[in-house]
């Protein structure tokens, strides 16, 4: 029998996948987890229904959520991720050979856990000496720790529930203090095609508290439109402007590069004039 799995994240839109095989379901405190296997993209965690990432499509979210800010950023030591219990952020942030410590920030234990045992070549490097995993919820943490990490990534589930907090301007004051003088922090924000309201919002409240604020794009597969939009908010560095044509490169990269790097702040009308309208 032929069975199908329909992503209803847009309310009027779903995303069909044919299912090979349902390797977990568990419902945890903080919402239900699903590992399944599929025939397009591979295995893929679902949360609440929604797809979080797939085998086949996972390296183009993780490696621009990480490398972008990682290269703008002179000489990133400490990096901290909020979310991103998969494992992928981190796996990134650590192939760069300044890095010092990652702090990974995970309300929910039970997505490391299920991660690891279902999705190994994505939550591979949660066990590097480099990593320290932090089991809580990333708002108090980051109130928690000021003036200490050069870099920040919010790698959070859609803006609902207990990530509802992760997307707005009170968050991003205290990321704002968290970060050392020359920081910058990037966020997953969403499709600016469906979403486009939540886009001009997140980027208005990262304009009012940072003074360089930028968009970025990137083609996600798996997520809805393919078209994703990330925000970075930052002290001092532009990451459009950065210097990385001199810096070290990571072997073995699937999406980034130091053109498209560049390249992927270069938005279509649409979206660059959600940045322009104010609020
Ligand atoms: N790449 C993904 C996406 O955009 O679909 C995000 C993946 S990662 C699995 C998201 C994680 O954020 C989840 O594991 C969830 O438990 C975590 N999360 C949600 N709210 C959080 C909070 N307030 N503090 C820390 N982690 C949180």
């Amino acid at each position: 029998m032929e069975m199908w799995l329909g992503e209803a994240q847009i309310k009027d839109a779903v995303m069909t996948y044919k299912v090979k095989e349902t390797l977990v379901t568990k419902k945890t405190p903080y919402q239900e987890l699903a590992i399944v296997d599929t025939y397009a993209l591979g295995r893929m965690l679902l949360l609440d229904g929604i797809v979080q990432t797939s085998i086949e499509d996972e390296y183009v979210y993780h490696e621009m959520i990480a490398h972008i800010p990682l290269f703008t950023h002179p000489n990133p030591k400490k990096v901290l991720v909020v979310g991103g219990g998969d494992g992928g952020s981190i796996r990134e942030i650590l192939k760069h050979p300044s890095v010092e410590k990652a702090v990974l920030c995970e309300i929910d234990q039970v997505v490391i856990d299920e991660c690891k045992r279902y999705l190994p070549e994505i939550s591979c490097a949660l066990d590097d000496e480099r990593c320290e995993i932090f089991i809580g919820d990333g708002i108090k943490y980051v109130h928690e720790h000021k003036n200490e990490f050069d870099v920040i990534i919010v790698d959070s589930t859609d803006p609902f529930g207990a990530a509802e907090g992760l997307f707005g301007g009170s968050f991003y004051k205290e990321i704002s203090e968290c970060l050392t003088e020359d920081g910058i922090f990037v966020a997953q924000t969403e499709s600016p095609f469906y979403l486009p309201e939540v886009v001009k919002r997140v980027y208005n409240d990262a304009k009012a508290v940072f003074p360089v604020t930028k968009l970025f794009m990137a083609g996600i597969p798996t997520y809805p439109s393919g078209y994703w939009s990330f925000t970075v908010g930052s002290k001092k560095l532009d990451p459009e402007y950065a210097e990385i044509d001199n810096k070290y490169d990571i072997e073995n990269l699937k999406y980034y590069n130091k053109r498209l790097h560049k390249a992927s702040f270069v938005l279509p009308q649409f979206i660059e004039k959600l940045t322009r309208d104010g609020k």
